[in-house]
């Protein structure tokens, strides 16, 4: 069965010192026993806190490391960029990608994405793939049409293996730092939309066993609801990832 997954994306936040004090809050909060044993927790650093932050995770504990991005290439002269496999030599396990930031501000399209992948799935990294619609996009109801359209592109060229180490996230632009959610019935039918063109794309049983995470001003008021969807298995927290209560609040939403 598939599982639940709580996902911070530090984004370019926190320093050394601030990202430290966080995760050994979390490591602290996490012990706490009404924590349903299924949920797994990923926290998504910027690059150079990644090895520091990984020795603080207890190991073989519920908490796990991510990466925001990575290089498509295994290794070479591109000055400034990182690897899949440089990620998980430190101890990386998941890695962000297809977020609507890179795809925005970073002109990261499918194509490319799609290298991405491969090179992700080729380091040994699970990637946790994003989707998501802008306001434009759902206010003229092209919501289905354009996730359709992500999946198909950025990420169902993938063999049956391949998509089994994939976590999908959806979310929708005009709810990321907004403080405008997506309803927790919006989210549902996107991620049962999803799911569906899983099935459609692999088999019933590639999309039943399928994380599908919600991003998008998820926080600690709204997670329970959002997490009582049956197609939402978790989220990507951005902002409320960033306070060590509010991130355990939400593992605790289960
Ligand atoms: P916020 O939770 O800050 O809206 O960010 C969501 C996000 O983009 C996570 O990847």
């Amino acid at each position: 069965m598939r599982k639940n997954i709580v996902a911070g994306n530090w984004k370019m936040n926190m320093t050394l010192q601030d990202g430290q004090a966080l995760v050994s809050e979390i490591v602290n909060m996490v012990q706490d026993e009404t924590i349903s044993s299924q949920v797994e927790v990923v926290v998504a650093p910027p690059f150079p806190l990644l090895p520091i932050i990984g020795r603080l995770l207890p190991e073989g504990g519920r908490l796990h490391l991510g990466a925001q991005n990575c290089h498509q290439k295994e290794s070479g002269a591109f000055t400034g960029e990182v690897s899949a496999k440089l990620l998980a030599s430190v101890g990386t396990e998941y890695v962000i990608l297809g977020h609507s930031e890179r795809r925005q501000y970073f002109g990261e399209d499918d194509e490319l994405l799609s290298q991405k992948l491969k090179a992700a799935l080729g380091a040994g990294l699970k990637p946790i793939f994003c989707v998501g619609e802008s306001l434009d996009t759902r206010e003229s109801g092209d919501t289905f049409k354009y996730i359709e359209g992500q999946l198909k592109d950025g990420l169902f060229h993938l063999s049956n293996e391949e998509f089994e180490q994939v976590v999908v996230a959806y979310e929708p632009i005009w709810a990321i730092g907004t403080g405008k959610t997506a309803t927790s019935q919006q989210a549902q039918e996107v991620h049962a939309f999803i799911r569906e063109q899983i099935a459609r794309a692999y088999d019933a049983e590639a999309a039943q066993n399928t994380t599908i995470l919600y991003g998008g001003s998820a926080n600690a008021q709204n997670a329970r609801e959002l997490f009582s969807q049956p197609d939402v298995d978790g989220g990507l927290i951005g902002g409320a990832s960033l306070k060590s209560r509010d991130f355990v609040e939400i593992i605790k939403s289960f």
